[in-house]
């Protein structure tokens, strides 16, 4: 089998460390890739990186994708130099420790291990529980504070040393698919409206948003400055097709299936009824979930900016969220890249969605 080819751009994301408030190297990333296909490219005090293409259409559409991704920030370095961390994002963690990291430093990339006490040091009570974060530190081989101090500072950030890997046909993992595919669907989508033939008549505008991990909090100014009248979040979503998915409380999402069109409050009922007509056009195949809540992406910040947006969420599929070893089919990467496309072509002035 001949091995399933990454885009450039996507695979670029995925090698980014980006944790919340350190998304240089991701937006960096953008900028190259996004930019020259823009009419007009912004960044933000934020960190957002804002593209528009088509500056006098209307409807005014916006796509948002987070750069950001989970990671470790120091907080404390011991007398021995090790160092001790808090948490970015929403970590499990049963997964912390026994994992190579890269942390970002003033001076380049350092590498070090995360550590805890051994299985054989443990009683059995240990043994059940899982670690605290005090209990777990990061370990860069030095023997002194000073030593430590020398190469990382108060506040440098640690990404897992998971790179992209394909598993089998175009079934790959890596560290941070969440959400690195969501902004390279957000600046794909339009770099292909640039090249289309057809013009949209929405203005377009594709924003790689920061810092969603903690708050959604990029996405929060971005559709201020935007004013979008319509937008599209594109995120992941969980496939629920793994031996440990109970479908009668989740649902059920399948990897491969198709991009997973979202429905209820966080979601207007034309935009998600506009997604799945412009999926059946692309001929791509979708599925549905369903969330009763403000939801945890983008979604949630963009409805209720200024006089509220009529707002869609799309999502890959993954498996394992939040773990070093998040798992994507990327034929569904693509498919929500030709499902978003269809969409924006769709849009005729003066469709605001309002309802
Ligand atoms: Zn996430």
């Amino acid at each position: 089998m001949t091995p399933h080819s990454v885009p450039q751009f996507l695979t670029e994301l995925l090698a980014a460390r980006s944790p919340s408030g350190y998304e240089t190297e991701a937006q960096a990333v953008f900028d190259r890739h996004v930019k020259p296909a823009a009419d007009v490219y912004a960044k933000d005090a934020l960190g957002n990186r804002i593209a528009t293409l088509n500056t006098k259409g209307d409807p005014v559409l916006m796509l948002a994708g987070h750069l950001d991704e989970l990671g470790l920030i120091i907080t404390y370095v011991n007398n021995d130099g090790f160092l001790y961390f808090d948490t970015i994002g929403g970590h499990d963690r049963i997964v912390i420790s026994g994992r190579r990291v890269i942390i970002q430093t003033e001076h380049g990339p350092i590498f070090g291990v995360t550590g805890k006490r051994a299985v054989h040091l443990m009683d059995e009570s240990d043994r059940k529980k899982v670690p605290e974060r005090h209990e777990m530190w990061i370990d860069i081989g030095v023997r002194s504070k000073k030593e430590a101090l020398a190469r990382v500072s108060i506040g440098d950030v640690a990404t897992y040393d998971h790179e992209l890997q394909l598993l089998n046909g175009s079934v790959a993992t890596a560290r941070a698919f969440d959400n690195k595919v969501g902004a390279y669907i957000a600046g794909e989508t339009l770099i292909r409206l640039a090249k289309a033939k057809r013009k949209p008549a929405a203005k377009v505008v594709a924003v790689g948003t920061a810092q969603e991990e903690i708050g959604v909090r990029g996405a929060t100014t971005a559709t201020y400055a935007v004013d979008p009248h319509i937008a599209v979040a594109i995120d992941v979503g969980h496939a629920t097709d793994h031996p440990d998915c109970d479908n009668r409380k989740f649902g059920e999402t399948k990897l491969g299936a198709g991009p997973i069109i979202c429905r209820g409050a966080n979601i207007n009922p034309h935009i998600y009824r506009q997604l799945v007509a412009a999926a059946k056009r692309a001929k791509v195949p979708y599925q549905l979930e369903a969330d009763p809540r403000p939801t945890g992406t983008d979604a949630r910040a963009i409805q209720m900016a200024r006089g509220g947006v009529a707002t869609g969420l799309i999502s890959v599929p993954l498996r394992y969220m939040h773990t070093p070893s998040e798992v994507v089919d990327l034929e569904d990467v693509e498919r929500c890249v030709r499902l978003l496309v269809e969409f924006a072509l769709a849009l005729n002035p003066g469709d605001y969605a309002h309802w």
